[in-house]
Formats: structure tokens, sequence, C-alpha cells
């Protein structure tokens, strides 16, 4: 069997570990003679799986009462409208920070649901590189909303901004439990599962209680699957939940506080990240260098260029060498066992995504693949 070292940017690597536990029990789940995958949602077996799960969200993530823990599905992007369809209910109004391609896609469904959507602060002028700061909003927004982790980009918010009374709404899919957060900052947190939690297939939702309407209340035609309420009432268990995918993400959990909870994801991270963007700011003759600005940096998704890219926007020779470079350094990586190093299609380059899963036994081998890349290039 050989494992390569996964760099994707979602779905993407898990704990070696807990796939082994999970093939384990594939066929047979702890004397049930079945698997996960395949017995009732309401079963004595699972049960205390999803009850557990959300035990285990709160105590690492230090969930105050007052707050539930929902696992809902549609992934990060039903998130966008669900937000706006319950919390955008009195003015009608919300401010958002523009920071890329999932904050922008926020705020497009926000204003197709007919939210008067503010874009208060855009890092649009330097193609996403930074994260604005905006340490106060206030007005009269139904809630703030900010992408706290930028994927795409490589972006990373190292303030929260002070909203005063306005909840604020956050996405933290590709950096949930990444390290810790004081979640009273927030009126909502969401996440979807597959970058740092478990497969693919729910999406977890952290909602402060009193920011949850009735059905009825949220605004017109919203169904009801895509109410808070619906999924709170009946501890995520309105309809069947993705078992199996909740199944692994408790899993995941039980590592994550193995490993030293969130600030021990924080130590393991830091060191990951400190290693690769070292390498990429102090590389002989700049061979290549992060995209993201210094105090903005994401600690899980690093996209990065070559030097060939510095002419290739108004030079279409040096892009179609960029172009060869990028695709020789993907392919090489690949046979190296170093795989899904490709950049997002806005950034360019590569990127690694170095989630929690990732080790640093797998970054440092990516750095001497770039070396010798480099070297030869
Ligand atoms: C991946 C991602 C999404 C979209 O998630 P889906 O589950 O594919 O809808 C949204 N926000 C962020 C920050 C992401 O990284």
């Amino acid at each position: 069997m050989a494992r390569v070292f996964n760099f994707s940017a979602g779905p993407s690597c898990l704990p070696e570990d807990v796939l082994k536990e999970c093939a384990a029990e594939m066929l047979d789940y702890q004397g049930s003679g079945q698997s996960v995958m395949e017995m009732s949602h309401r079963s004595k077996n699972y049960e205390p799986i999803i009850q557990d799960a959300e035990a285990m969200v709160r105590k690492l993530m230090n969930v105050p009462d007052n707050y539930k823990v929902l696992f809902v599905q549609g992934g990060g992007s039903t998130q966008f409208a669900m937000v706006a369809q319950n919390l955008g209910i009195k003015n009608k109004k919300a401010a958002y920070i523009e920071t890329g391609v999932w904050a922008k896609k926020a705020a497009a469904e926000a204003k197709h649901l007919g939210i008067d959507v503010d874009i208060i602060a855009s890092s649009k002028d330097k193609n996403y590189s930074y994260i604005p700061k905006v340490e106060k909003i206030t007005g009269d927004y139904d809630y703030a909303y900010i992408c706290f982790n930028n994927t795409i980009m490589g972006t990373h918010y190292e303030y929260i901004p002070d909203t005063g009374n306005i909840p604020l709404v956050a996405d933290i899919s590709s950096c949930v439990l990444s390290e810790p957060l004081d979640v009273t900052k927030f009126g909502l947190l969401f996440a979807g599962a597959q970058k740092n939690l478990a497969p693919a297939g729910v999406t977890l939702v952290i909602i402060r209680e009193d920011l949850i309407p009735e059905v009825d209340a949220c605004l017109p035609g919203t169904p009801t699957m895509l109410a808070y309420k619906t999924h709170a009432d009946n501890g995520s268990m309105y309809n069947t939940p993705p078992c199996y995918t909740i199944y692994v993400l408790d899993k995941v959990l039980h590592w994550i506080e193995k490993n030293g909870g969130a600030e021990g994801m924080l130590k393991r991270n830091k060191e990951k990240a400190d290693y690769l963007y070292n390498y990429l700011d102090n590389n002989e003759g700049n061979f290549y260098h992060a995209t993201a600005e210094v105090g903005s940096r994401s600690l899980m998704n690093v996209p990065f260029l070559t030097k060939y890219s510095d002419h290739a926007a108004d030079d279409e020779v040096a892009a179609a060498k960029e172009k060869e470079i990028n695709d020789a350094f993907v392919k090489a990586a690949s046979a190296a066992g170093l795989v899904n190093l490709k950049g997002h299609r806005l950034v360019g380059g590569m990127r690694a995504s170095i989630y929690n899963a990732m080790t640093l036994e797998g970054v440092k081998a990516l750095v001497e693949f770039m070396k010798d890349f480099a070297k030869k290039n």
C-alpha cells in the first residue's frame, strides 16, 4: 500500500488513524453485525454517535450552552442562502466583507434572496491577497458576514471585527478547529466538513439560540428544511442525517482531542505553515513566492507562484512558459507522491492545502521536492 501526501483543497486528507478505525469497523460496528452505513439513524447503535459528535464539538470548540450545534446538509454553499433566509429578516440588510470567491458567492446569494447587501470592504484591488482591516462594523444591519479563511486566496483573518450588537456570521469551512476560536464573538459559524473535519456531506452550524427564528418568520418562501429551527428542534434528525459522514466526523474530533485539541492543532499547523512560508519567502533566486500578504496568511491553504509568473499577465510568451512550468511541477510532484497541488485558476500557480490531517513530514517532503524542482528549472 502506498499512501500519497494529499494537498487537496477539499475533499481533503483525513487522519490515517481515523481511516484505519473506519476500515476495522466497516463490516461490524461494535458487535452490531452491520456497517454504520447500513443502520437506521434512529437505532440504539447510531444515536450515541451523533450525540457524541455534538458533545465533542461543544467540548473542543468551547461552545456555550446558549448556542445550538447543528449538522445539516447542502454544504457551505447552502449556508449562503440559509444565513440570509434566517437572519436577514428584520431590516433585510446585511454587511459583507469581500475577500474572495466564497465571500462573493455568499453576498450574491443574499442579494438574490432580496437582502440589501452592503460590501463594506474588499481586497479586490490586490486580487484578494490580503484581509481588509475593519475593526468596527456599525449600522442597521441584520448581520455582518465574513469568510474567515479564504481557501482559494490563501488568506485568513488575524482579528475578529467588532460588530457590537450586530450578529457576526463567519464561514469557517476551511479553518474549523485548526486553531482556538472564541465562539462568543459570533452569532453564527458554519463549516462544510470536507476540508478539515470529515468526508463531504455534512455541514456544521453553530448558532446562538436567540438568532433562530420560527420557521414562518424566515424570509417568505423559505423551505422547512432551510430553517435552522427545523434542525435545532429535532437534534439534527428532522430527516435522515448523513449518518456515515457524522460517524467519521466524530472519529476526527476524537483524533483532534488526542492531539491536543484546538491548541494542539494550532501548534501543529503553525509548525507546518511556518516551514512552508519560510521556504517560500527565502528560497534561492526567488524561484517561488507566496501570493498572500504577510499579516493575512492562511495556515491551511498556501497558494504560490514561480518566477515564471512575473510577466505572464502582459506577455504571451511568458504566459505560455508559466503554464508549462506549472504543469510540469504538478505532474512531477504527483509522480513523487505529492498530489493535488494544482492552483485554483483564479490565482494560478500551485496551492498546497495543509489541513489538520496533513503531517509535518508531508510538508517537508513537499519542500524537498520544491528545492529539487527549482534546481532543475
Ligand atoms: C469549500 C468552501 C465552500 C463551499 O463548500 P461546499 O460544501 O462545496 O458548498 C464555502 N466556503 C469556503 C470557505 C470553502 O472553503
